[in-house]
């Protein structure tokens, strides 16, 4: 297994790297992709990736909520870092208009360009996106973004978004929300077919049913591979190989090793 998305660089999970990543490795997860926020999360992120390449993969980029008045500036450091270093993909990276609607138009601009920057580095996306899914998707149809791909991590769309992003060749991360009593979360991709689904934690938030209250962690994988599977009705065999398989695929396009 594979998970897709978790903020293993998060002070929670540095005090004790080592036995975290053990107890991840025992859980049977095999890769952990991790998301970057700003320039300050960075330096945690490549530290831990340069300290288990074979397990932590880095992605780089600077999260909606992130962006403020400084944006431009961690944007070019950003970029010239990634000209120097090879990662997985760019991200996470989006739109979010729950926390903060004052930087809106800093937030489309920002996104567009590191889009500009998957494109030029032959890298996919890994998409942060709350309340904004009508501008996500406008912004995702623009000519000059046919060719950009990734995964809408944490989707939380409606059934008709769900399709939408999946036409223009996106997967769609799922995590512990799935596995939440009272969410109607599968009511909106139940149509999507597990070729375009990958599994995610997003830790240390999120932490699925029945471990809600304490971090969450790339080990409860497994958790949200076998609801998924009960709820997609297969194997949870069949359901780790495929999205397994998909994530691979995003990995393979990345050429990232
Ligand atoms: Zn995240």
């Amino acid at each position: 297994m594979i998970d897709t998305h978790a903020h293993l660089y998060d002070e929670i999970f540095m005090v004790d790297h080592a036995s975290v990543m053990n107890e991840i490795q025992s859980a049977g997860i095999k890769e952990v992709w991790l998301p970057n926020c700003d320039l300050e999360t960075w330096t945690a992120l490549a530290y831990l990736s340069d300290l288990y390449p074979n397990f932590c993969k880095p992605m780089i980029g600077l999260h909606p909520t992130y962006v403020k008045e400084d944006f431009e500036s961690q944007l070019a450091r950003l970029h010239e870092i990634l000209v120097e270093k090879p990662v997985l993909a760019i991200g996470e990276i989006g739109l979010d208009y729950y926390w903060d609607i004052s930087y809106v138009d800093q937030q489309k601009k920002a996104f567009e360009r590191q889009c500009h920057w998957a494109l030029d580095s032959h890298l996919w996306i890994d998409v942060h996106c709350r309340k904004a899914y009508a501008d996500l998707i406008k912004i995702l149809k623009k000519p000059e973004f046919k060719n950009v791909i990734g995964i809408i991590h944490c989707f939380s769309g409606d059934a008709a978004e769900a399709k939408h992003l999946v036409d223009l060749g996106f997967l769609l991360g799922i995590g512990g929300v799935i596995t939440y009593k009272n969410t109607n979360l599968f009511e909106s991709f139940r149509e999507i077919p597990l070729e375009s689904i990958v599994l995610e934690t997003d830790a240390p938030y999120l932490t699925p049913v029945p471990h809600r209250g304490k971090p969450n962690s790339p080990a409860y994988i497994p958790l949200i591979a076998q609801k998924l599977a009960d709820l997609y009705e297969v194997s949870s065999a069949q359901l780790v190989n495929q999205t397994t398989i998909n994530a691979l695929k995003l990995k393979e396009y990345s050429n990232f090793q």
